[in-house]
């Protein structure tokens, strides 16, 4: 297995292996970028195929959180720690606090560069039992401090982004009527499709967990398609909630909607996928852009924890996306590039001035 030759490598600062034998802890951690501060980023437990799939997905996932921080103006870097899970484990499996403390350790022992918090197949839970090896955890209630879940956060602000994206694309401040294509109703697609319910939003939604499709029916009036019918439901805007490149060369061509605007994680299959959406009239919110919520939610933790500024910040993410959508049409590229080269311009300047900061010191 290569690792600076693989695939998601991408200018990483650092990449660590970790392996604890009597826990069974196999763990990797990636530190993208630290230019705007310690790297950030959730911890995935995942039963990969290989290491190689282990390592493309930390890769690849570090550096969106880069890009993730830069544009939501946090003062965070991007990383992530992937914990490389037995064949056939399910992701909510129940993980032994011996496992969970060795990947603490493993945290503590980068003095600092990682912060790590909750992801796919790890929950605040979880993170409790890291956090009492190592100060290094962010997502954790923290005695009333913090606010746990990270989920209604992110929810929110993908609520405001996709306000921001029916106004570019609709020309409309309101989602009275508006019929959006809900895919996931998770930890964020639940509160999603409540707060658009809330809008008076028209909802189609679709998950694989008949007890979430029921909750949707009865308290949403929501109709329900099966799984795979999503992608042919002929709405205003798709919001895809479950898995990552869900946008790709089979779906995009069904797509019957204006706008794509939704929580999960690399929808795009390939960054081309941006470029598609747009020639097929579809207007397209960055997914790192328009899930920053959470992460934003986690930068206001701490002792002076105030809920409605930390929802004010969530809230500015429709701002971003505007300015995104604004720059797109302008220069006639897809959104996914525009956001891009905007987080990179971002690290830039702020490199460049810590670099002046950093020689003045040393030749002081
Ligand atoms: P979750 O596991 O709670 O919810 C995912 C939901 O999708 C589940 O209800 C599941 O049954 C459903 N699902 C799975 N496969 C499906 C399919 N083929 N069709 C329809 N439904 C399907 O996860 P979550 O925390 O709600 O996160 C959702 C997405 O948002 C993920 O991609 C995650 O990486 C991303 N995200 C989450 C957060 C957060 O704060 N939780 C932050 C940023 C990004």
């Amino acid at each position: 297995m290569s690792v600076f030759a693989a695939n998601s490598f991408r200018n990483h600062e650092q990449i660590s292996f970790h392996q604890d034998r009597d826990s069974g802890l196999s763990a990797i951690i990636a530190i993208h970028n630290t230019a705007l501060g310690p790297a950030l980023g959730g911890c995935r437990y995942w039963s990969y195929d290989n290491e190689a799939d282990a390592l493309d997905d930390v890769l690849r996932l570090s550096r969106g959180m880069t890009y993730k921080a830069a544009l939501a103006g946090l003062s965070f870097g991007g990383g992530k720690a992937v914990i490389i899970a037995p064949k056939n484990t399910t992701p909510h499996e129940a993980k032994s606090p011996d496992l969970l403390k060795a990947f603490g350790r493993f945290v503590y022992s980068l003095n600092g560069r990682y912060i790590t918090a909750e992801d796919v197949g790890t929950c605040p839970a979880d993170m409790e039992v890291v956090h009492r090896v190592t100060p290094h955890v962010a997502g954790i209630s923290d005695g009333g401090a913090g606010d746990g879940d990270p989920s209604p956060a992110t929810a929110y602000g993908v609520f405001q982004g996709l306000r921001s994206a029916v106004r570019a694309k609709m020309g409309r401040d309101d989602l009275q009527g508006v019929h959006v294509a809900v895919q996931g109703l998770g930890h964020v697609g639940g509160y999603l499709a409540k707060y658009l319910a809330d809008a008076g939003a028209k909802l189609t939604v679709a998950d694989l967990d008949t007890e979430r499709l029921a909750w949707a029916k009865d308290e949403l009036a929501a109709e329900v398609v099966e799984a795979e019918a999503i992608y042919d439901v002929a709405a205003d805007v798709f919001a895809p909630n479950a898995m990552g490149a869900i946008l790709n060369d089979q779906t995009i061509p069904r797509l019957k909607v204006g706008v794509v605007a939704g929580s999960a994680n690399n929808q795009l299959a390939e960054d081309r996928h941006g470029a598609a959406l747009a020639d097929h009239g579809i207007l397209y919110a960055p997914d790192y852009v328009i899930n920053a919520g959470g992460i934003i939610n986690i930068s206001h933790e701490g002792r002076a924890y105030d809920r409605d500024e930390a929802m004010a910040h969530c809230a500015r993410i429709g701002d971003t996306l505007l300015e995104i959508f604004h720059r797109a049409g302008v220069e006639q590229r897809p959104t996914n590039e525009v956001a891009d080269q905007m987080a990179e311009e971002r690290i830039a300047t702020h490199s460049t001035a810590d670099e002046e900061r950093r020689l003045s010191t040393v030749n002081a």
